[in-house]
């Protein structure tokens, strides 16, 4: 089993997050890796804390990616610093 790095995109089309199935809107961030397992390969796209989620996941499971979608979806990531002016 082999996966791509990730990277890490605005939508152009709408998507479904292979981690908790909610839609990847238009213009949403998202990211996207390749994943290939024996002869087949897929292309594996997520919102960007669920693919931290996911991330999270394959390290517990020692470095291994593999799960089943409909996972619960994180809180967005916060984009603003904490200490930030106003
Ligand atoms: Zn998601």
């Amino acid at each position: 089993m082999y996966t791509t790095a990730a990277l890490h995109y605005k939508a152009k089309k709408q998507y479904q997050c292979d981690w908790c199935c909610q839609r990847i809107e238009i213009g949403d961030a998202y990211s996207r890796y390749r994943f290939y397992d024996g002869g087949e390969a897929s292309t594996m796209r997520m919102h960007p804390e669920c693919f931290d989620a996911a991330q999270d996941f394959a390290h517990e499971e020692g470095g291994f990616c593999e799960f089943v979608s409909g996972q619960e979806r994180p809180p967005p990531l916060a984009e603003n610093k904490p200490g930030a002016h106003n």
